[in-house]
């Protein structure tokens, strides 16, 4: 059976997102000062806002290895009172089969779901909740669905996080 779960190599939240707290503020799409090829540089005498994040590969127990964030190219957090998914890989990542049907369930079981898509380094996502217009849509047709999302999000006007 496999072991525990571990971040390894993957540094995805210490990159993409961003953080504004009063300990430490970085801007999405922009590497931590504190993150290295091995992980956080400060791991001891990190950040609250590091200590609490929920990252979602680590918190459902369903997901295997391939789900890891740098794997998936999805990064799972919580958003309001549902779950976010920001895109980092693109097309592939939201026709993930594994991805679709977790999806499917979630949508099928009341869950909020939004999906994230990156702007520029330095600006916030484009977020949408995606319930109500893939309430509209047959389960088989959600990667075409998401897919047209991601190209929608190119229009967006991405807004710079302030300094
Ligand atoms: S995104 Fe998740 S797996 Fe990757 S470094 Fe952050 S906590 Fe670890
Ligand atoms: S302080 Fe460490 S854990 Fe927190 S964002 Fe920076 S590199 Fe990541």
């Amino acid at each position: 059976m496999g072991g525990e779960k571990s971040c390894g190599s993957c540094t995805v939240c210490c990159t993409a997102l961003a953080i504004e707290t009063p300990g430490l503020r970085k801007q999405p799409g922009i590497a931590c000062v504190h993150c290295t090829s091995t992980g956080c540089g400060i791991y001891e005498t990190r950040f609250p806002i590091c200590r609490t994040y929920f990252c979602g590969w680590f918190g459902l127990a369903e997901l295997d290895e391939s789900w890891r964030p740098d794997r998936s190219g999805l990064l799972i957090s919580p958003h309001g009172a549902g779950i976010e998914f920001l895109v980092l890989g693109g097309e592939a990542a939201v026709r993930r089969p594994q991805f679709l049907a977790l999806l499917a369930r979630m949508l099928a079981g009341g869950t909020p779901v939004f999906v994230a898509v990156p702007g520029p380094a330095g600006h916030y996502p484009a977020r949408v909740q995606i319930n109500a217009p893939l309430s509209r849509v047959a389960p088989p047709s959600f990667g075409d669905a998401m897919a047209g999302l991601l190209k929608a999000a190119k229009g967006h006007r991405f807004e710079p996080m302030p300094p």
